[in-house]
């Protein structure tokens, strides 16, 4: 599996209201990679990350997977692209109230028309330690708990790479911990590429790649 991003820039608005997002940027994801990328505020970390998992179009350039044009392909291909190979993890869950913690995570499934594999389902409702909780609304579970069915709802899928947008960003330290912990673990469990926008220095440090980006501009770190 590679996922590459080559020239990738988003503009938003024209004339003097012009905003350079992305500017030029260029990434490579490999099977197993675990990429940290971090920068202020504002620094177009969301942007890239939107557009490398096919949820964003760039103003310019190209990403591929495995060689084809993920914006050049038909809208299924693309929404297919999505849901089957990739998995998002957000700051705020993202989880739909109305449905419980069970139905959150194979909803991806659901619109796939595939029975979900209720071994595996086990599997990493487990390993994120929410077996219990699958019953309830995501109203009646905490932040921690939350994230991890939306992490659980990622992997259902069983993706290639997992993109995580400050998947800490709304939690208390210590349940932010165990999210990144959990990371950790599907990354060398099930082997998952891993990118994480982060804030976290020991998560920075953690990772084999580590980029940043300061107003659109992306680097690599040299450590
Ligand atoms: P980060 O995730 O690093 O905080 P973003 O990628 O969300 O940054 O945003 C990068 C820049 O693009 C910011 O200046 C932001 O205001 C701008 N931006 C993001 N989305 C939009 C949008 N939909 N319309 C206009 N400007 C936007
Ligand atoms: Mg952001």
């Amino acid at each position: 599996m590679i996922i590459e991003g080559k020239n990738l820039s988003k503009y938003y608005g024209s004339g003097e209201n012009k905003v350079i997002a992305l500017n030029n940027a260029n990434l490579k994801i490999k099977s197993g990679d675990f990429i940290s990328i971090t920068g202020p505020s504002g620094s177009g970390k969301s942007t890239l990350l939107h557009i490398l998992s096919g949820l964003d179009t760039p103003s310019s350039g190209t990403v591929t997977f495995d060689g084809k044009d993920i914006y050049k392909t038909k809208d299924n291909e693309l929404s297919a692209f999505r849901r089957r190979k990739v998995g998002f993890i957000f700051q705020q869950f993202n989880l739909l109230p109305v449905l419980t913690a069970k139905e959150n995570i194979i909803m991806p499934l659901l619109l796939d028309r595939i029975q979900p594999d209720e071994g595996y389902l086990t599997e990493i409702t487990d390993l994120l330690g929410i077996s219990n909780r699958l019953t309830h609304l995501p109203s009646e579970l905490s932040g921690g708990q939350q994230q991890r069915v939306a992490i659980a709802r990622a992997l259902i899928t069983k993706p290639d790479v997992i993109f995580a947008d400050e998947p800490t960003g709304n939690l208390d330290s210590k349940s932010g911990n165990e999210v990144l912990e959990i990371l950790k673990n599907i990354w060398q469990t099930f082997g998952t590429a891993v990118v994480i926008i982060t804030h976290d220095s020991s998560i920075a440090k953690m990772a084999e790649r580590r980029l940043t980006i300061v107003d659109g501009v992306l680097s690599e770190v040299t450590s």
